[in-house]
């Protein structure tokens, strides 16, 4: 087929992209994938060379790493010729989002050229332009959020806001929030050094400047900074070695009055696996959450991002979104653009309940089965309901009065997440083995044990799910 030849390459990379994109299962993959995407400055071809720039010295190693070979057979699937190769470079001319010369200049060794100072900041991941206080909708679910998110952004440093902690579900605004706050301290003192990233990528490239026999540096960099955005610290939790690092980071920054905001899944005190003295650093500022919104919010957010568009979103058409899709934002904005593009293709056509339901029949059904759990969370309930510590649960000890708890959290996260056995073992610091093992005790012992049953019942329903929510 010689038509594919004549696919311009930008298009033949959009296709190529959509196609990748549209192989990945979860919603957390595809926006993991569209962070590193959001760091890519040009994509050029040179005959059958696809030449990607990044913005990120570490995001040219990690897509070519991660990334390279998935790629290049999404290219062909796309229409492209089979022996298409792709290059990944760190685009040296690209200006990081945000970087902070003049300031620093103090700080810095008298050699170091622009270029180097550059690199320094180099790691901040863009910040997204829209996500700003003026486009946060206030409501009951986060404005207290919001308000020690402005708080900081009045007192940057300041004692009782630093570190400022965000935590909530998935998809509630911590993202946005959280690069509101840099955005704004960007707006009003362009000198700052502001570095936004996720937990993931620095222990990433922290690994990666081990390899390389490059801590020192990596150290020295994040020294630097005014203002340490990291986001999703929950996976700091995969790094022992890095808690260490990130640790003396933290320190550092703090003493040097430099402002810090990290945002989680879960609470501090339900980060089983990150380091005490971590946790009681993360707990020393303020700790906020951010709830699922009401019915109100739901509809003023949506109100506010349907602003603008072309043709008119009615509102019946809002409320019906606002009422049927309530786990989170993100989902409410994904049956927003469908609303949307329908009403561009068919303006005249009633938005009725009915074509609604059938519109948005994808979104209605995954509500339904969102249910989140976090293996930390599952912990909790069970350690609440045996009224014992986290601690004793991951512990070795033996006594039935532990081994019925631990074994009856490893159950629920076996049968009740999509978790893997990996990650479920890791944060039970278990075996697979014992897992497994644990998981088929309590499963015979359901059978026979009407007391054990309600127990289970009991921590399913203080989760806010029931046995029929069972997964496997
Ligand atoms: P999280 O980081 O908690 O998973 P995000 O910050 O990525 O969530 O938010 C998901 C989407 O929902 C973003 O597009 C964000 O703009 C939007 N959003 C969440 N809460 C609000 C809010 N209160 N007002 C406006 N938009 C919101
Ligand atoms: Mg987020």
């Amino acid at each position: 087929m010689n038509e594919t030849i004549d696919i311009n390459s930008k298009q033949l990379w959009e296709r190529a992209k959509s196609i990748y994109l549209s192989t990945l299962q979860s919603d957390d993959e595809k926006s993991q994938v569209e962070r590193y995407f959001s760091m890519i400055t040009s994509v050029t071809r040179k005959a059958n060379v696809f030449v990607i720039l990044t913005s990120n010295a570490y995001a040219a190693d990690f897509l070519k790493i991660q990334y390279a070979s998935k790629f290049k057979s999404c290219l062909n699937l796309a229409g492209g010729e089979n022996d298409l190769d792709i290059e990944f470079k760190f685009d040296e001319t690209a200006r990081p989002a945000i970087v902070m010369p003049e300031i620093q200049q103090i700080n810095v060794s008298r050699n170091e050229t622009r270029a180097e100072r550059i690199s320094t900041f180099s790691s901040t991941m863009p910040l997204n332009e829209e996500y700003t206080f003026d486009e946060f909708v206030r409501g009951p679910s986060n404005s207290w959020a919001l308000a020690a998110a402005q708080g900081v952004v009045a007192n940057p440093g300041k004692s009782g806001y630093n570190p400022l902690f965000i935590h909530g579900g998935t998809g509630l605004g911590k993202t946005h929030l959280m690069q509101a706050i840099g955005n704004e301290l960007h707006k009003k003192n362009p000198h700052l050094a502001i570095c936004y990233l996720t937990a993931e990528t620095f222990l990433n490239e922290y690994v990666n400047a081990l390899k390389n026999t490059q801590a020192e540096s990596f150290r020295n960099r994040y020294r630097n900074i005014d203002l340490l955005m990291v986001d999703d610290v929950q996976f700091l939790q995969k790094g022992k070695q890095f808690q260490e690092e990130f640790f003396n980071t933290f320190n550092a920054l703090q003493q040097a009055h430099k402002q810090i905001v990290m945002t989680s899944d879960v609470a501090p005190k339900n980060l089983p696996l990150i380091e005490e003295r971590l946790i009681s650093r993360f707990e020393g500022g303020m700790v906020q959450e951010i709830e699922s919104p009401n019915y109100e919010t739901r509809l003023a957010i949506l109100k506010k991002k349907s602003e603008g568009m072309t043709p008119q979103i009615p509102d019946n058409a809002l409320e019906y979104i606002a009422d049927n899709i309530k786990s989170h934002v993100r989902a409410m904005e994904g049956a927003l653009r469908k609303v949307s593009i329908f009403r561009s293709m068919d303006p005249a056509t009633h938005l009725s309940n009915e074509i609604l339901s059938r519109l948005l029949n994808d979104f209605i059904e995954k509500e339904k089965n969102f249910k989140k759990l976090t293996i930390e969370e599952i912990q909790s309930a069970v350690a609440k309901k045996y009224s014992v510590d986290i601690g004793q649960i991951l512990s070795m000890e033996r006594t039935q009065s532990l081994v019925t708890p631990r074994q009856l959290a490893m159950y629920i996260a076996r049968k009740f997440t999509t978790k893997g056995l990996p990650e479920i073992a890791e944060l039970f610091k278990k075996t697979h083995s014992t897992v497994i093992h644990g998981v088929k005790s309590i499963e015979k012992r359901l059978d026979v044990e009407e007391e054990l049953k309600a127990s289970l019942e009991e921590v399913l329903s203080e989760l806010g799910c029931k046995l029929s929510d069972k997964i496997y």
